[in-house]
């Protein structure tokens, strides 16, 4: 059976190109990078240019961008390092309540540690109300973590406005970017960003390989002591097939950000035009503008997003109840809750999530599946 899938932002399909560079890497040119003769000195300078290509991409340093083996290390390496190596300067941290696990369970790990967290609770929207934020700033705010776009919901944060408003008071910015890689024009200078997650398997890249971007000026405990790569900030030979199809993946993605913006908008946008002509009683969450064009999330009241998401499946159909992430839970999405939905509107949300190579057919097979779905599960409630 033909896959149709619409779940890419649990992950994304390696590219052919990305997957071509990275091959020799695998094969022959399988040297360990910190080795003196040329067999691996030719990886640490694939290595080095693959790190000057993101530097450059996304308008850094060079010397401000680590590997590390997915978003959730990043996440960790960055909000525990900044929190930990500054703690003289105080012992506050500002989050959100719709973070990724790989966040709020840092935080929790910090809670216990002493630190205090406070997690700003989104608007109905998704979006985080800039007032509010400032409010919550105190003067032992040492660390502020908001994600740039939402994994569920799809809402893309104020992360500039953010960006300035710690800048100007000397506090660390971390922003999760996982999810607007590829379709946010990222730029760490003009968003005021002093460290930044990224993971290639969520821009066509491979998985298991992710990037840390932190400002030079940031100070930060090791995540993963030992060796001295990456300049003794983060231990362990180098993913070196990872790092260049890493690179590889963010330069696709930043080349063709426009075209495929438009393309996979076109799509999601008409999904979500025929959802709602076709199916009554139906709430679309997080706001419909500040959202990346990939994102429909979307309840259906009365069923339950699981039990749709295995009647797609026998069609082949690959779709999201909630976040990949927290799947095989039956506890409804924490983000879901968050935006004040109730536990069944929450739990009757399925998220489909639109990629590139998605066509026009596909989509419309998907419609009247979904509509078949609902219809069939709403009957069966009855
Ligand atoms: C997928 C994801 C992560 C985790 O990335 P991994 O590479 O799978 O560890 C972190 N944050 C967000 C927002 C994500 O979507």
């Amino acid at each position: 059976m033909d896959i149709k899938y619409f779940d890419h932002s649990a992950t994304t399909p390696i590219d052919k190109s990305v997957l071509q560079e990275m091959v020799p890497y695998l094969k022959d040119s399988f040297g360990n990078p910190s080795s003196s003769y040329d067999l691996g000195k030719k990886n640490k300078e694939a290595i080095n240019l693959a790190r000057m290509k993101i530097a450059t991409l996304i308008n850094s340093k060079v010397n401000e961008i680590y590997f590390t083996s997915g978003g959730s290390e990043s996440d960790n390496m960055i909000i525990k390092g900044i929190a930990i190596a500054n703690r003289r300067r105080g012992n506050h941290i500002i989050t959100s309540t719709i973070e990724h696990p790989a966040v709020l369970n840092s935080m929790k790990y910090l809670e216990k540690c002493g630190f205090k967290v406070t997690y700003l609770r989104p608007r109905e929207n998704g979006i985080i109300n800039i007032e509010d934020f400032k409010k919550h700033l105190t003067k032992s705010t040492i660390l502020v973590s908001i994600m740039f776009v939402n994994n569920e919901i799809g809402t893309i944060q104020p992360i500039k406005e953010i960006g300035t408003i710690c800048r100007k008071y000397g506090i660390f910015f971390h922003t999760d970017a996982v999810q607007a890689m590829g379709y946010v024009n990222v730029d760490v200078k003009e968003y005021n960003i002093d460290a930044l997650s990224m993971s290639s398997h969520k821009f066509y890249g491979p998985k298991g390989i992710g990037v840390s971007y932190i400002k030079e000026n940031v100070s930060f405990v090791n995540l993963i002591d030992g060796g001295h790569q990456e300049r003794d900030r983060r231990a362990g030979t180098e993913n070196v097939a990872g790092i260049v199809g890493t690179a590889k993946a963010l330069e696709n993605a930043y080349k063709n950000m426009n075209e495929n913006n438009k393309k996979i908008k076109a799509l999601r946008d008409y999904y979500i035009v025929e959802i709602k002509r076709r199916i009554p009683y139906i709430k679309i969450n997080g706001d419909l503008k500040d959202r990346v064009v990939t994102n429909a999330n979307i309840s259906f009241a009365g069923i339950v997003g699981d039990e749709l998401l295995k009647e797609l499946n026998k069609d082949g159909i690959c779709v999201s109840s909630g976040s990949a992430c927290s799947a095989g839970f039956v506890n409804p999405s924490h983000v879901l809750l968050s935006l004040g939905l109730s536990k069944n509107l929450s739990k009757a949300a399925v998220r489909v999530t639109f990629g590139k190579d998605n066509t026009r057919e596909e989509t419309e097979f998907l419609i009247d599946k979904v509509e078949e779905g609902v219809n069939k599960l709403r009957k069966k409630a009855k």
